[in-house]
């Protein structure tokens, strides 16, 4: 995610309404400031019948892998001759990040309530090295959506769930051997905010946009939501391939992380491969251009007033570049969409541009959010205990490419720490800009073909995998004879 400097966005917030300005940024927060047009609070009432609902909802039986799930009416049958029972009694009180899962969604989506209903079957192979007996499922909708659980499932029995901050817990039953693969089916409803405020951004509708991100119930770990800064309070792992079927209350147009396969009236189907989260945006008006860079096709969505053609030329400079210096991008499409507001953000694949951003800050946020395509995109993070790892890399490939680099305005400060130990004040300026200058040191003392070249190797190593801080200092350790280790001991004290 991109940087945030709350108080001056508040207090423009506030002077727009004063003074009711269109056009609000005179150099700019990097997002949006103008005050969201107050929306009438439309909140679904009470849900008489989720499961009936989701019944009738397209995919509400659905096979994946090899393993069944049931409708909400025959989710008690068990596993047939054909499909062994993968779950062994007992239990080991113990998760894993590391699954291979893939995701098969159904989003119902209400424009004109903002209510969304969300029927998910995840086909989850246990990779971690050693059995588990439970799943925990990040969804942003648990914080943000105000969720009522409907049906969840194993292997189409009924458990009990609970949710604790933005992780649904869900129990399996019985241990889930290394290699055995089992079927969770999630239900869910909630409602969309409709402002920008904190981090309602992520799951609004706004400005005629609505953002969806991490609504999918995506095997995670338990971490925490709240935090000082906005740093990504996430992480998840690549999943082989995610399906989602969206039905809409009235013709949208749709940007996701995938890439439509079909449309039958006001449902639209989309795939995505390797793919480590799965965000949705949304408008009735929204339009699209295109560019090509090598064998990528940039394509922006956008309403009328927003920089398009900035934003697509700038996206398609930085994928040229960071592709020589970093590797390939990996999908055939990349997806610049204006969203409805908040701050700059990465989706394999996508990004968010939003609404209202000044147009001379188009060219360093584009860059940031595209260089999270490798780093975040590529190779994952623990996004929430070493931002180091994604936001440091990032920050620095993009200021790189646009010869940006500036001077820290925080006291220098280590850089090993999770998001939730930064000052909302110093997150910015510690992780993305101290951060980013120690790697611009490392590049400068071991040489600018070594240090890249040490990039890539880590880059490659890692492709669709959760890499560490420690990983990545390592390996550039490793591509020079120099010792940076005590370069490293002063900055990374928890890991050196
Ligand atoms: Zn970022």
């Amino acid at each position: 995610m991109h940087r945030f400097r709350p108080m001056f966005v508040l207090a423009l917030a506030l002077a727009c309404a004063l003074i009711a300005c269109a056009n609000p940024l005179p150099q700019g927060p990097p997002h949006s400031a103008a005050q969201p047009p107050s929306e009438a609070a439309a909140r679904t009432g009470a849900v008489a019948d989720v499961a009936a609902e989701l019944r009738r909802m397209p995919g509400g039986s659905v096979r994946t892998g090899t393993a069944r799930t049931g409708t909400a009416r025959n989710e008690r049958s068990g596993p047939t001759a054909t499909q062994p029972a993968q779950l062994v009694r007992g239990s080991v009180n113990r998760t894993s990040v590391n699954m291979s899962a893939t995701y098969d969604a159904a989003l119902d989506l209400d424009f004109g309530t903002r209510a969304v209903t969300v029927d998910t079957t995840i086909s989850a192979t246990n990779t971690s090295g050693a059995p588990v007996d439970r799943l925990e499922l990040n969804t942003i909708a648990a914080r943000l959506g105000d969720i009522r659980l409907g049906t969840v499932t194993v292997n189409g029995r009924t458990v009990t769930p609970t949710i604790h901050d933005q992780t649904v817990l869900v129990p399996l039953g019985g241990i889930l051997p290394q290699g055995r693969t089992v079927a969770v089916r999630v239900a869910y409803r909630a409602t969309l905010r409709n402002t920008l405020t904190n981090s309602d951004w992520l799951f609004t509708r706004t400005n005629g946009i609505v953002n969806l991100y991490r609504w999918i119930p995506w095997v995670s770990r338990d971490v925490p939501f709240g935090r000082d800064n906005h740093g990504d309070p996430f992480v998840t792992a690549v999943s082989p391939r995610v399906i989602v079927r969206i039905t809409t209350d009235r013709p949208l147009v749709l940007a996701t992380t995938g890439d439509r396969v079909s449309a039958n009236g006001l449902t639209q189907t989309f795939e995505a491969r390797n793919v480590r989260d799965f965000t949705v945006t949304a408008a009735p008006d929204f339009r699209t251009g295109s560019r090509i860079v090598g064998n990528t096709t940039v394509r922006v969505w956008y309403r009328p007033g927003f920089p398009a053609t900035a934003a697509v030329e700038e996206a398609a400079r930085a994928v040229g570049r960071m592709n020589a210096l970093v590797g390939t991008y990996p999908y055939k499409t990349y997806k610049v969409v204006q969203s409805a507001g908040g701050y700059g953000m990465e989706s394999p694949g996508l990004i968010w541009i939003p609404t209202g951003i000044a147009s001379e800050r188009i060219s360093y946020l584009v860059h940031h959010e595209t260089a999270h395509q490798w780093f975040y995109g590529i190779v994952g993070a623990d996004q929430a205990y070493e931002p180091f790892t994604d936001e440091a890399a990032a920050d620095f490939l993009a200021r790189y490419t646009l010869q940006a680099k500036r001077a820290s305005r925080c006291s220098t400060a280590r850089l090993d720490l999770s998001i939730y130990r930064y000052s909302a004040g110093c997150y910015y300026e510690t992780i993305y800009i101290q951060g980013g200058n120690f790697l611009d040191d490392l590049r400068t003392r071991m040489g600018s073909t070594a240090f890249w070249k040490g990039m890539r190797a880590w880059v490659t190593a890692n492709r669709f995998r959760i890499a560490t801080t420690r990983s990545l200092l390592d390996t550039l350790d490793a591509h020079t004879p120099l010792d940076l280790v005590p370069r490293y001991e002063r900055r990374f004290p928890r890991l050196y």
